[in-house]
């Protein structure tokens, strides 16, 4: 069925739909649905007509993992509630288009902050959930589903179910992190996590190649709360990832003199200017000239000779929650600095005995393909239960690059270079960050058993293959061959 046929059945706009990183988009007719009975209408008519769809939350994955060329995308960002929010046990009951900055405004005058936050604070939950997002907490917590106590999946084929570990448990572990593949979720119960001040102790160290960096984060783990290391990728020899940490633990009880203050939301709140006078609205543009390698060189260099000039190990300073998790909200629409073609993301999880010599080796492989990433970006992770998880125990290392006209072609054949390295290593990679993962690359990256456990369920809850995104039909054509669409 012809796009403009659906919209015009279902009483839908047609519109272009954006991956964050604006480096893909496609058309298709949105809905914006604000119950789960609209929902479930949609998916009736979709079921019906063979016509695909796509769940889609805020649009912050950097690819197309909320696309759907030709078919529906289902916009959850007006299905929006907080239903409850119990101030004693820190429990909170919500629809999927709630936000991270729904959450942490409502509970941290409450003493509670999302436990598992994101970079950025306007993913949704269904989001978050389907991407199974991990924080720079990531080895301490685990991912956000750690912290899901239950949640209700509108599935094509059974109805609305209640999956908890207890309940549905397969649908429990393999919805989370399922990338949108087997329903809809339609509300969530997500504990946070119980804080006794708006700020923490933060401590800024620099790192003078990457294989510091990873000691760091090794011999460190245990005497910090969250960790992340930012990596000037432009050097190369002995300076080859050098780098800087941000360490930063919770306030115990009592710490903070003043906690009702520090825990209001004004306290909180990212400044509206930067230095005082440069409204936020405008700084990508500022950045914009700088976005070519010469620029990008030097804003690096500047980055880490200040970070060393600065650094504060053994003398923490206090910063908010908000400030700290949210650094790259800073500046609104920073991507757009990236020019037309925007940028990718290429995020690589790879075991602890391996990242030494993997993660100096793929930046190695950007210089001589002569795309060295603008952005580098080093955490912590460990593995977990869901079934398809990116999670491993090791390191994860993103690293952002500019796409134009020219380059394209050649910068999506560096990836799967990268890919290779990755997978011989028993490396993954990360659905909520990815463009160019073929599919032979996903089949080497997830065990042939999780892949039959993914698609059996899939076979089970959509057995026509109504829910499809272009990740999905990039990545894994075999979930969804020869159904909808
Ligand atoms: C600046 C920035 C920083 C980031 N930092 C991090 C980070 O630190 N850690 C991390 O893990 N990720 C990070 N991300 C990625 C981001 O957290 C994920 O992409 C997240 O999934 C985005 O949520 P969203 O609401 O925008 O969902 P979308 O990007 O719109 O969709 C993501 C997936 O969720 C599915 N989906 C959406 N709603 C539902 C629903 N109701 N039911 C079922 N499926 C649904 C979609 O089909 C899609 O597969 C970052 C992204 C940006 C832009």
């Amino acid at each position: 069925m012809e796009i403009g046929d659906i919209a015009a059945e279902l009483g839908l706009p047609v519109d272009r739909v954006w991956g964050w990183g604006l480096s893909t988009s496609s058309g298709s007719a949105i809905s914006k649905p604000t119950s789960v009975d609209e929902v479930a209408r949609i998916l009736t008519w979709a079921s019906e007509h063979g016509v695909p769809v796509a769940f889609r939350g805020s649009g912050c994955s950097y690819g197309d993992a909320s696309q759907n060329e030709g078919g529906i995308v289902l916009d959850a960002t007006a299905f929006a509630r907080i239903k409850s929010f119990d101030i004693d046990s820190g429990l909170l009951v919500a629809e999927p288009g709630v936000t991270l900055e729904q959450i942490w405004r409502r509970s941290v005058p409450m003493g509670w902050w999302p436990p598992v936050v994101s970079g950025t604070m306007y993913p949704t939950l269904g989001g978050l959930l389907s991407m199974n997002v991990h924080g720079k907490n990531n080895w301490q917590v685990g991912t956000i589903g750690s912290w899901v106590r239950s949640f209700r999946l509108l599935t094509v084929t059974s109805g609305e179910l209640l999956c908890s570990p207890e309940e549905n448990a397969d649908l429990f572990y393999a919805a989370i992190g399922g990338f949108g593949m087997l329903g809809c979720f339609t509300e969530v119960t997500l504990q946070l996590k119980k804080i006794y001040s708006g700020c923490l102790d933060v401590e800024a160290i620099a790192t003078p190649d990457l294989q510091h960096m990873i000691s760091f984060f090794d011999t460190e783990k245990d005497n910090w709360d969250y960790l992340v290391g930012w990596v000037d990728c432009f050097p190369r020899g002995k300076r080859l990832g050098r780098g800087l940490v941000h360490a930063a633990r919770y306030l115990a009880e009592g710490e903070d003199e003043n906690p009702r203050e520090s825990m209001s939301v004004d306290a909180q709140d990212l400044p509206m200017h930067l230095l005082g006078v440069v409204p936020k609205a405008v700084m990508w543009r500022f950045l914009k000239p700088f976005m070519n390698n010469f620029g990008m060189r030097a804003i690096n260099a500047a980055k880490y000779h200040s970070g060393v000039f600065s650094q504060t190990r053994g003398r923490p300073h206090r910063q908010s929650h908000a400030a700290f998790a949210f650094l790259l909200d800073y500046v609104p629409d920073w991507k757009k600095a990236y020019g037309k073609g925007g940028l990718i993301q290429y995020q690589t999880f790879v075991p602890r005995e391996r990242a030494h010599e993997v993660h100096p080796q793929l930046i190695a492989l950007c210089h001589d393909a002569g795309m060295v990433p603008y952005l580098g970006v080093y955490k912590r992770h460990r593995p977990d239960s869901f079934l398809m998880t990116h999670a491993v125990d090791g390191f994860s290392f993103a690293m952002d690059f500019k796409v134009t006209a020219a380059n394209r072609e050649r910068l999506w054949q560096l990836t799967h270079r990268l890919d290779g390295v990755l997978a011989d290593a028993g490396g993954r990679l990360y659905f909520a960050k990815d463009a160019t993962m073929l599919a032979e690359t996903a089949g080497r990256i997830w065990p042939a058993e999780v892949l039959g456990r993914f698609k059996a369920l899939k076979e089970r809850y959509d057995p026509d293959g109504l829910l499809q995104t272009n990740l999905s039909r990039r990545v894994f054509p075999e979930f969804t061959d020869g159904t909808a669409g």
